[in-house]
């Protein structure tokens, strides 16, 4: 049974010890209220003369981070600014990027994020989340203990070989889990304190990494094969000892290991993987979201994908389970789903088409540009998760227009600068037809007396509703089934203002009320798969919503109370 009680008690209840002496009130992130600290605090817990007389309040003190935010001459400043915040007072953090989310949400994660990753060895101040390297074969879970004792119920690790569409970051890729768990927070309610980003770091390729002597991680090339596979074992066993039953997010693995270590452990942890299967229920819900414009049907569509990796496969798969759901059986569900790698159209028989790719190999002619695939084809969706930057030419979406009234155009290449057409671009060349998402944020478009406003495929929209449901009922496993109930319920979840605006995506604006209906779908899937670990409660969408974080400041005890033993670990 999984130990739900709450941390937002001021008293450590999650395991982590008071701060004892009055400065490390606020040295402690999670208990730091700053100048909130009221008058009874201050003589209570020994803060008198370290800080000003002022009391403020958390309104006040948000007001004025949003003043400097703005200050601020660049996006990654901002950026800097925001994780100095998060690294002293996480609650006054987390109340400021909720109340602002549509603005922070692309500072702390991407586009800002990513150029924040490129930059990370320059810009690193403070350390945050948990450095695993090839060094520590053998002694990961000792060395986890290192970690604050916190009650861990979501994991996000990446070892930085694909960060988004720029590539092999390495160890500077920690950026990606911080800004992932930030999210799991402010979107989906899960307690900061509940949180764990790890970076594997297994060495990089990049060679500006390597030669570079203020490169964060280790200067050598990546372990691969049965070295690196035994790394990830001993951390995913050394997670099921410290933290039992913590849900593991993969983010950003190269395309080679993020198949296979899905496979390997989504049947043996509460484990998935989000640049495949949260990737794959966003894009999901677009496409259903996109054909309630449209008033079309899933099985009169067909799909071509530019890009045949992690993102691609993730979307296909969920299409083709939908399709299966109406009736169709596998293999003609798969024949609606085409895809293009950097060598070609992938059909079959076709040379150097691997693993994950062969299922989607149909009879068809060999094209080995984009064009020429959309006029062989004929596709209703033109679907870019290719991190190619501006494939989506004037030609290739005007003969997208040419061939459908709505023409589904997603560009979901991360960052803004690897989007495969802007959102002004998709409504120009169609005259305003195409049904565009992108998957790093567009500004709406004027288009004579109309404001078209784009989707953004965030997988945010997912992945903090799905933690949310899968850690409140103690679910042992994460299923696809899971996915598909987060995306049919993300698209019915489009109000009619929203639709005429144009948005195939609720507004970010609603992205906590969105994330609580994904949960309380996906916990009746755990329910009804007999995955829980929690008893049913009575009310189920209540019980999940009294789970949820509060960005508020706990009252903390009028007399220093005396020290937690902290909580011992036994492996
Ligand atoms: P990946 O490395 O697994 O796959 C990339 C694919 O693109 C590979 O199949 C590769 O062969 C193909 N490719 C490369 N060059 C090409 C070219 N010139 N023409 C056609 N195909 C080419 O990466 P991924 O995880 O699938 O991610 C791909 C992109 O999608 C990234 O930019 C990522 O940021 C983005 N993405 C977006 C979202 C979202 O919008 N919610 C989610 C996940 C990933």
């Amino acid at each position: 049974m999984l130990n739900l009680k709450r941390p937002d008690a001021a008293n450590g209840a999650n395991g982590e010890p008071l701060p004892r002496k009055g400065v490390q009130w606020l040295r402690s992130p999670g208990f730091n209220k700053g100048t909130a600290f009221t008058e009874a605090e201050r003589e209570a817990l020994g803060l008198r003369g370290l800080l000003p007389p002022r009391v403020l309040t958390i309104e006040e003190q948000a007001r004025r981070v949003m003043i400097n935010f703005h200050n601020k001459p660049n996006d990654l400043e901002r950026y800097i600014q925001m994780i100095s915040l998060q690294g002293r007072n996480e609650r006054l953090f987390y109340r400021v990027v909720m109340d602002n989310l549509e603005e922070l949400m692309p500072i702390i994660y991407t586009p800002t994020v990513g150029r924040a990753c490129q930059e990370y060895a320059q810009i690193f101040r403070q350390s945050r989340g948990f450095f695993i390297s090839s060094d520590d074969r053998g002694r990961v879970a000792r060395i986890l203990k290192n970690w604050p004792p916190r009650d861990i119920k979501v994991i996000v690790v990446t070892d930085g070989e694909r960060i988004l569409g720029l590539g092999d970051l390495g160890a500077c890729g920690m950026g990606i889990p911080v800004g992932k768990l930030s999210l799991y927070t402010a979107c989906g309610g899960i307690h900061p304190e509940q949180c764990l980003p790890v970076m594997i770091d297994a060495g990089t390729e990049n060679e500006g990494l390597l030669a570079d002597p203020l490169y964060i991680g280790l200067r050598q090339r990546r372990l691969r094969g049965e070295a690196y596979d035994a790394l990830v074992e001993e951390f995913m066993g050394a997670v099921e000892k410290l933290f039992p039953g913590a849900l593991v997010q993969f983010e950003d693995f190269g395309n080679q290991n993020a198949f296979r270590l899905l496979e390997r452990y989504r049947d043996r942890a509460c484990a998935f993987n989000d640049d495949i299967q949260g990737t794959g229920a966003v894009a999901l819900a677009g496409v259903l979201s996109a054909l309630r414009a449209s008033g079309g049907k899933l099985r009169e569509q067909r799909f071509l994908f530019l890009g045949a990796g992690e993102a691609g496969m993730g979307t296909a798969d969920n299409i083709v389970a939908c399709l299966v759901a109406e009736g169709l059986s596998e293999s003609e569900a798969r024949r609606h789903c085409w895809f293009m790698d950097s060598k070609g159209l992938i059909v079959r028989g076709r040379d150097h088409v691997l693993g994950h790719k062969i299922r989607y190999g149909h009879d068809g002619p060999g094209c080995s540009d984009l064009l020429a695939a959309v006029n062989a084809l004929k596709p209703t969706a033109l679907i870019g998760v290719s991190g190619q930057s501006k494939a989506f030419t004037r030609a290739v979406v005007t003969a997208m227009a040419a061939l459908n009234e709505r023409p589904i155009i997603f560009a979901l290449s991360n960052p803004t600068s690897k989007a495969e057409c802007t959102a002004e671009e998709a409504y120009t060349w169609t005259a305003g037809r195409a049904i565009f998402a992108s998957g790093s944020p567009f500004a709406p478009v004027k288009m004579g007396d109309r404001t078209l406003t784009p989707g953004q495929g965030n997988n945010a929209y997912i992945f903090p509703g799905v933690g949310l449901g899968v850690v409140s009922t103690g679910a042992r496993r994460v299923t696809d089934a899971m996915f598909i109930r987060a995306a049919r319920t993300l698209a019915e979840l489009v109000n009619d203002n929203e639709r005429a605006e144009g948005r195939i995506y609720p507004s970010l604006k609603r992205i906590q009320e969105v994330s609580h209906s994904i949960a309380v779908a996906v916990a009746e899937e755990a329910y009804s798969a007999n995955l829980a670990s929690v008893a049913r409660p009575a009310d189920l969408p209540a019980f999940i919503r009294s789970q949820m974080f509060k960005p508020e400041y706990p009252q903390y005890p009028a007399r220093r109370p005396r020290p937690k033993k902290p909580a011992e670990f036994s492996i």
